[in-house]
């Protein structure tokens, strides 16, 4: 069967999504006719939002998107690509570090399955210092994330703390 080239899954946790995936997403939408955003599921122990809530954060965010959709995956991500006929991952890279991390999966992923294949997009040099898991750690001291993520995570953000406040 003749490999589908139009279309790219950008997987990660998004705990929550940031402008630095956002920017990724709308830059990928621009170079795949199609977009898979693919939260994964498996290690929902270790998040702060649900896997429906991520999906819903990003459902939102990128509505305008018209080539992209959000989805979930369990189990191996070259298994998921795989069963919907997706042959290409995007990744966003940001600093040396990230490299490193996303070299050694790139290079597990082609052993898993060399038929897919890793893309990196660079970072918008905006958003280079924004990560998830900054967001949380600022908004676990109650700093303001506001310029960090979309309004819409900000919201289930600021929420999520209502909520604590109110127990
Ligand atoms: P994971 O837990 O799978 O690493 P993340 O949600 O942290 O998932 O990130 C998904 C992808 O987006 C990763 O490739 C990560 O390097 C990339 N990414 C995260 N933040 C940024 C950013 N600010 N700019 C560019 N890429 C980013």
């Amino acid at each position: 069967m003749a490999k589908n080239n139009k279309i790219a899954i950008y997987p990660g946790s998004f705990d929550p999504l940031t402008n630095g995936h956002l920017d990724i997403i709308n830059r990928a939408a621009l170079i795949f006719e199609d977009l898979v955003i693919a939260v994964a599921a498996n290690s929902e122990k270790d998040t702060l939002f649900t896997k429906d809530e991520r999906v819903d954060i990003i459902s939102e965010a990128t509505s305008s998107i018209e080539n992209a959709r959000v989805e979930s995956f369990n189990g191996l991500l070259v298994d998921y690509a795989k069963k919907n006929n997706v042959f290409t991952i995007i990744r966003g890279l940001r600093t040396l570090s990230d490299f490193e991390y996303e070299f050694r999966m790139a290079i597990m992923n082609r052993s898993l399955d060399s038929s897919v294949e890793t893309v990196f997009l660079m970072t918008d040099e905006k958003y280079g210092h924004i990560s998830s898991s900054f967001v949380k750690e600022i908004y676990n001291l109650d700093g303001d994330v506001g310029s960090f993520v979309p309004n819409i995570a900000l919201s289930y953000l600021n929420n999520l703390k209502n909520e604590k406040n109110n127990k």
